[in-house]
């Protein structure tokens, strides 16, 4: 991949579409090493619990009389939904925007967020303000996904306190969850919405989550034509998502 074309001196057409050329691929070899990385760090995160189990079963076949045998099963099932969970999130960022059986429908924000928290029960304190009549065109599932990572967080970093406001501005659905804790400092607004990035990595995992949630999340925003991103806010984080109206 790492051929350029020669690109020939001056301004005609020649000349432009040699750099076109090689500027597409240096998108694509840039492309190319961040899947490469994805792979190595998508491999990195099944091996531990893979290591985990393996450590567990040889446990429990040279001792299978040990008294401890309920611990380690425990322990093997940790690991075993450990890599369920980091499997099934894999596939779904496979999945976000490949179309498919994907059927969008309308959806009103204020209903689909009203849903998710009953769905859910009472581990989060919230508070809400969901103006009514804000329509969207998306995939319900997919929208459903999205919010629940970002209240999976809420319950995970902070206190649990949270605030979710839907609101019609400019000819956007805004959907913002607003938390009380200690927030994510700006250096690191960006570098969450990557895969596998935690800035608490023994929190995040012994909170079950595998550092594709905001991943995914941003995704799921962006095969909606619209936007997630962290805002400014006194105190706590603040994630805000932006769609199209339908
Ligand atoms: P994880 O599975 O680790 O929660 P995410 O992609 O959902 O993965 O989040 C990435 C990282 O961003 C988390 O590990 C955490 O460090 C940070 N983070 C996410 N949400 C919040 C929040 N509401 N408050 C503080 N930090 C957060």
């Amino acid at each position: 991949l790492s051929r350029r074309v020669p690109e020939p001196p001056g301004e005609d057409e020649i000349a432009q579409l040699a750099r076109t050329a090689n500027e597409t691929l240096d998108r694509l070899e840039r492309a190319v090493a961040r899947q490469r990385q994805f792979a190595s760090d998508a491999s990195h995160e099944l091996r531990t619990p893979i290591a985990g189990l393996r450590a567990n079963l040889e446990d429990a076949s040279m001792h299978p009389d040990d008294t401890d045998l309920e611990r380690t099963i425990t322990s093997a099932l940790r690991d075993t939904d450990r890599l369920e969970s980091i499997v099934t999130d894999l596939l779904l960022l496979a999945r976000i925007g490949t179309g498919g059986s994907t059927a969008q429908e309308p959806i009103d924000l204020a209903e689909l967020a009203d849903a998710e928290l009953r769905r859910r029960g009472s581990d989060l304190a919230v508070h809400t303000r969901l103006a009514s009549g804000v329509v969207v065109r998306g995939v319900r599932m997919q929208l459903v996904r999205l919010l629940g990572n970002l209240l999976d967080n809420a319950e995970r970093y902070a206190g649990g306190k949270v605030e979710i406001e839907v609101a019609g501005l400019d000819g956007h659905a805004r959907l913002t969850i607003t938390d009380d804790g200690a927030g994510i400092p700006v250096e690191d607004r960006e570098r969450v919405f990557e895969r596998f990035t935690r800035l608490d990595t023994a929190r995040s995992r012994s909170a079950g989550g595998t550092g594709l949630g905001l991943a995914i999340a941003r995704e799921i925003a962006q095969a909606h034509g619209g936007s997630l991103r962290i805002e400014d806010h006194p105190r706590g984080a603040r994630f805000a998502l932006s769609l199209p109206l339908a």
